[in-house]
């Protein structure tokens, strides 16, 4: 039995006993704004969700807005990113450790008692529900009694708890559900959730706010693996599990768990980054890599090269998109509105806030700063050396994994499908748009 996106570290159900010391130990604080009940669906994009929404589900809930999810859009980088938490240590349960020059965590760290090491970040002490551990690999074979199950322990739970404070659940199964069923499965189980979601805010009082949303979006197409590994070796690389002793051959650490449409590589101090980022050109699925070079990001794709540079000045963030030839994120429709507009200045840097008011609907969503960032800040501790992101229709992973499952929807790359997760209220509308970084207030203010 095994599982295709283990994206997201399970941690098992608490015991009945540790959940009331939990429960016990939480400081009440008494709160101005109605009770909220905070419901994460695991990988549902926004495009699905707007158009269910059109069909007449989820009528009770303002129209949503595009929760933009930062790239590797995978759970724990986008959860932690979105609830101000502990980055967790790599993009997914397997994951390269800088300082160890070794791979660690996988498949072995689901196994045993549930202890702080397995808690990948700090926004999982937040959680009043997450399915059992067992759920987890279950989903992808008996998907319909799995998606139930579910339900059925978050409303008992939700049913059970204070009424006086917050909610926070997490139901993860809706991803398993895109990634085997596709997006038809997910409509009714959808339709069971609006069900669930009305019933459950008759029993709370119209008063409670039910704020609904997700980790990351998915491409809806069935996708195939990339030949990562083959590739890298045929020019020249030899990909290893650990970097312990040098050696004279160019050392590549590509870490295969999930089924996800990004790789984060790890180099040995002999491997030139660029000259990675540059072979990568050549393989079929690759969209672009990125790396860090000095202060700046350098991208690689089929579509050319740029550099993207960052600048603070004033308490205000600029960025500067410098082609070398070509336009990897296909920007030069918004390069040419924001110089129309003289929002340029001597050195070619414009305001944050005016990329991002131009290219939060683009084909690679808040470009600048999420590609950038991705490189840059803490979204995991052990930072990739290079991030590949890969076009929709192609992923890369375990290979055990991949024997087993038709990969009908995938997640992970910087493109719009898996970068426009989504947020909607009860009680509030948000605007168009929101960055995964300025989401806690909505989320948890
Ligand atoms: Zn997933």
């Amino acid at each position: 039995m095994s599982e295709v996106c283990p994206s997201h570290d399970p941690t098992p159900l608490l015991t009945a006993r540790e959940a009331q010391t939990k429960t016990t130990l939480r400081v009440v604080k008494p709160q101005e704004r109605p009770r909220r009940l905070l419901l994460c669906l695991d990988g549902v994009p926004f495009e699905v969700v707007r158009e269910a929404k059109s069909r007449g589900m989820f009528d009770n809930f303002e129209e949503p807005a595009r929760l933009l999810s930062p790239f590797p859009t995978l759970t724990n980088v986008a959860l932690a990113e979105m609830l101000g938490a502990t980055p967790p240590n790599g993009y997914e349960s397997l994951y390269f450790d800088r300082e160890a020059r070794e791979l660690r965590g996988g498949v072995r760290k689901y196994i045993g008692r549930r202890t702080p090491d397995k808690v990948p970040s700090s926004y999982m002490d937040e959680l009043d529900y997450q399915e059992p551990l067992a759920f987890e690999f279950l989903i992808y074979v008996a998907t319909e009694a799995v998606w139930r199950a579910d339900m059925r322990r978050f409303r008992e739970r939700f049913l059970s708890a204070p009424p006086a404070r917050d909610f926070f659940g997490f139901l993860k199964a809706t991803d398993g559900l895109l990634h085997i069923g596709g997006p038809a499965r997910l409509a009714v189980a959808l339709e069971s959730l609006d069900k669930l979601l009305r019933e459950i805010q008759k029993a709370a009082g119209s008063e409670t706010e039910v704020v609904l949303f997700s980790d990351h979006g998915m491409n809806l197409v069935e996708n195939r693996r990339l030949h990562l590994q083959s590739h890298l070796a045929r020019n020249g690389y030899e990909v290893v599990s650990h970097m312990r002793r040098p050696r004279g051959r160019r050392r590549v650490s590509a870490p295969a768990f999930g089924l996800c449409g990004y790789a984060a590589l790890y180099c040995g101090e002999e491997t030139d980054r660029g000259e990675l980022a540059e072979s990568l050109g050549g393989l079929e699925g690759v969209d672009f890599s990125v790396y860090r070079d000095g202060e700046t990001a350098v991208v690689k794709g089929a579509a050319g090269g740029a550099r993207i540079h960052r600048a603070e000045r004033g308490g205000e963030t600029f960025y500067r998109y410098e082609q070398t030839g070509g336009d990897p994120l296909g920007l030069a429709p918004a390069v040419l509105s924001l110089g129309v507009e003289g929002r340029f200045d001597g050195a070619g840097f414009a305001r944050d806030a005016d990329w991002l008011a131009r290219t939060w609907g683009h084909t690679y969503p808040d470009a600048l700063a999420n590609v950038y960032g991705s490189v840059f800040a803490p979204r995991v501790r052990h930072t990739a050396d290079v991030l590949v992101s890969l076009r929709d229709g192609y992923y890369y992973g375990a290979t055990a994994f991949s024997r087993m499952v038709r990969l009908l929807a995938t997640h992970g790359n910087a493109l719009r499908s898996s970068s426009h997760a989504f947020l909607m209220s009860t009680h509030r509308t948000f605007s168009t748009h929101v960055r995964s970084i300025e989401a806690r207030p909505a989320l948890r203010g």
